[in-house]
């Protein structure tokens, strides 16, 4: 007979938790979104406290990848990205974890890495003879499929935080990792330095710094994803009221 004991060492009722159970009929059926809730706010509230605690890094590569010029001038004046859903803070942590873990597979697959977590980015050792600044990033399998048949110059956000690191570590190459979301499959691919994308970024950069007021935005799709959503908002209602 299979024993089966280890499986119920730690039966529920052996761990009381702090959050009050359910104790209507009514509350009973709403147990599961309320769950929900309180991981999404405890999730958020993890982030904005991260957010807080984190120096604010001004030329922060992921930041001048951004398409619209509107989020740009909130990162680029020190406004500080907010999560408007806890589930695009949980986002942002299986980010940092997806990264953690390539990391780790690369060391254990012999390589050297030094991986600075708040700038989420590091150098790898041993590619070549040569070290290399290392990118990680976890992608949609969309874009993994783009990346496997044309490479980085088909993600062009993508590109532009990899040139950025370079330019900024002044480095002249960087292995670029791209991990897909839903299969994690690894795309390895060798970057070398484009000095006029990386211009070309510090002079739009430039540009948004010198507005004055808050830029217009893109309002497209991007919107759901932009972690300046509620400052956006916020200086849109304002400007309605005022
Ligand atoms: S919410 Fe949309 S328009 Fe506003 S800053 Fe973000 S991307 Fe730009």
């Amino acid at each position: 007979m299979v024993d089966l004991s280890p499986y119920f060492q730690n039966r529920p009722a052996d761990k009381p938790s702090t959050v009050a159970p359910a104790r209507s009929e009514q509350e009973t059926a709403g147990a599961c979104q309320h769950a929900a809730n309180r991981v999404y706010s405890a999730c958020l509230a993890d982030e904005d406290r991260r957010s807080r605690t984190r120096p604010p890094v001004r030329l922060d590569p992921e930041m001048m990848s951004l398409k619209c010029g509107r989020a740009l001038w909130f990162g680029l004046n020190g406004i500080r990205p907010r999560s408007a859903y806890g589930c695009l803070a949980r986002a942002l942590e299986r980010g940092r974890l997806a990264r953690r873990i390539v990391v780790r597979d690369l060391r254990r697959a012999g390589y050297r890495v030094d991986w600075t977590g708040s700038l989420e980015c590091g150098y790898i050792y041993g590619l070549t003879r040569r070290p290399h600044l290392l990118e990680v990033q976890p992608v949609p399998d969309t874009v993994f499929q783009r990346l496997e048949k044309f490479g980085l110059g088909s993600a062009i956000d993508l590109e532009i935080v990899v040139q950025c690191r370079m330019g900024f570590a002044r480095m002249d190459r960087a292995l670029f990792v791209a991990e897909n979301k839903s299969t994690q499959e690894l795309h390895f691919e060798r970057v070398q330095f484009d000095p006029e994308i990386f211009n070309q970024v510090r002079a739009r950069v430039g540009e948004v710094m010198d507005f004055s007021a808050t830029p217009d935005g893109t309002y497209d799709e991007d919107c759901a994803h932009c972690c300046f959503r509620a400052s956006c908002r916020e200086a849109l209602a304002a400007k309605k009221a005022g």
